[in-house]
């Protein structure tokens, strides 16, 4: 065996024999890196809450909580997840145009931090809810600003959004908070955009967001309790991207967070991470089933698939783009490179992972890795296309691997699906 990759001393090839591939490999240094530099980066005032929707891994959740995050949730499952996860209600948030009276109730019993309002017919359901419960609802508000930035591979603010209340409308609705005696208006949060790689668009919507919180807070008249300026800090997945430089943004960052909590003491200042936290520390672990040519192309067809990686298929892209990928373990000599197609077992051309990739020479047996691939993996790929199911989940902490998601299995698949006698008996009764 010519490449040995290891995650913490553990050969991935050992790993891969153990688990069973394809399956996704975090690294807990990775996690705590992250965090960690986050936090020696920037103003400790500014608190780091990790959006669960990147990775909603129990596991990933409570490590990353154990460095310090806090959670950022948007479902049901992911609020038990944070607080099965040791995340105290004082340090989540709950965020989401469309919540349910269930999840609205949820977060009144538990307790959390601050409801993220999306718009003002929400604002009346958590104001009953509340009312009914004999408590005030901490709220904050999310805004969709009527500024945007650019440099961020989804923009949100200027637009017609289902996101948040629009700026407009909430500066000319200074009776909101009086309207509504159950909840507690107490802070503002905004959303920019997602895989911002340019340091001063962080910078230039962090600035407006606390203009913006400061003009809202003395035109409705609540206190600034927390201010959230969203996240979605990048990470470089694509030739010709580069990654954030931590330090060059703490340099432009810092002193706009401490010019806001010096004006604001008692604020807590909230930044929201997924992709950032998440995905350098993951490696979706496949191996290649067979390889063939056609017409001059050279396919590694893989147990691995964009059921379990849609991303790969290229985000917010016509164009394919391929995510980093390189051999983890193979049988020949890693000599010279070739160009690959790796493919998966879907029926559909869609399912390439990648296109076009150099790669060494490839034989049935080799592993693959696709680096990066910690944040919006399988939970935001269709896992049950063709029946798959969600892959198996694995973190290395402290130099030893967990299985911390069981893969499923064709019986758990089946297990939710249901044979009615009807249907067997037309089956037996229909003409042949
Ligand atoms: C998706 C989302 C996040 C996380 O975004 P990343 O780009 O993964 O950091 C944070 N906040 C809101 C409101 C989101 O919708």
């Amino acid at each position: 065996m010519s490449t040995r990759h290891e995650v913490q001393g553990i050969p991935v090839a050992e790993l891969a024999e153990t688990y069973g591939t394809p399956f996704y490999l975090y690294d807990g240094d990775a996690l705590e890196g992250r965090m960690r530099a986050l936090r020696e980066a920037f103003d400790p005032r500014l608190e780091f809450f990790f959006s669960l929707k990147s990775n909603p891994n129990i596991a990933v959740c409570a490590l990353l909580h154990a460095h310090g995050a806090r959670a950022e949730v948007c479902s049901m499952t992911e609020l038990l997840t944070a607080r099965q996860a040791g995340v105290a209600p004082e340090d989540i948030i709950f965020l989401g145009p469309g919540k349910s009276r269930d999840e609205i109730a949820a977060c009144l019993d538990e307790g959390i931090s601050a409801l993220v309002c999306e718009s003002t017919q929400e604002l009346a359901l958590i104001d009953e809810l509340a009312r009914e419960r004999g408590v005030r609802a901490p709220v904050a508000l999310r805004v969709n600003p009527a500024f945007s930035v650019k440099g961020s591979g989804l923009t949100m603010g200027g637009k017609p959004r289902q996101f948040g209340i629009d700026e407009a409308q909430l500066l000319a609705d200074p009776d909101l908070a009086a309207r509504h005696p159950h909840v507690r208006l107490m802070g503002v949060q905004v959303y920019m955009g997602t895989r911002i790689l340019s340091e001063q668009s962080v910078v230039e919507n962090s600035t407006r967001i606390f203009d913006l919180a400061e003009r809202l807070s003395a035109a409705l008249g609540f206190p600034l309790e927390l201010v959230d300026i969203g996240g979605g800090l990048g990470v470089a997945y694509f030739d010709g991207e580069n990654d954030l430089d931590l330090s060059v943004l703490a340099t432009d960052l810092n002193p706009v967070l401490a010019g806001f909590a010096d004006r604001h003491p008692s604020t807590r200042l909230v930044m929201e991470l997924g992709r950032y936290l998440t995905a350098e520390a993951g490696t979706y672990v496949l191996r290649v089933r067979y390889v063939k040519t056609s017409l001059g192309e050279n396919f590694a067809v893989t147990d691995g698939g964009t059921h379990h990686h849609m991303a790969a298929v290229g985000i917010g892209s016509f164009v394919k783009r391929n995510f980093p990928m390189r051999l983890l373990s193979g049988a020949g000599e890693e000599t010279g490179t070739e160009t690959w197609n790796v493919t998966g077992p879907l029926c559909t051309p869609n399912d390439t992972l990648a296109k076009k990739i150099q790669l060494p020479p490839l034989a049935p047996g080799d592993l693959l890795g696709v680096d990066r691939s910690g944040a919006y993996g399988p939970t935001a790929s269709p896992v049950n296309f063709l029946s798959h199911g969600y892959p198996a989940e694995v973190l290395v902490v402290d130099g030893r691997a967990h299985l911390v998601r069981e893969p499923d299995r064709p019986a758990d698949l089946l297990s939710k699906q249901r044979l009615p006698q009807a249907v067997l008996h037309a089956r037996a009764t229909a003409a042949n």
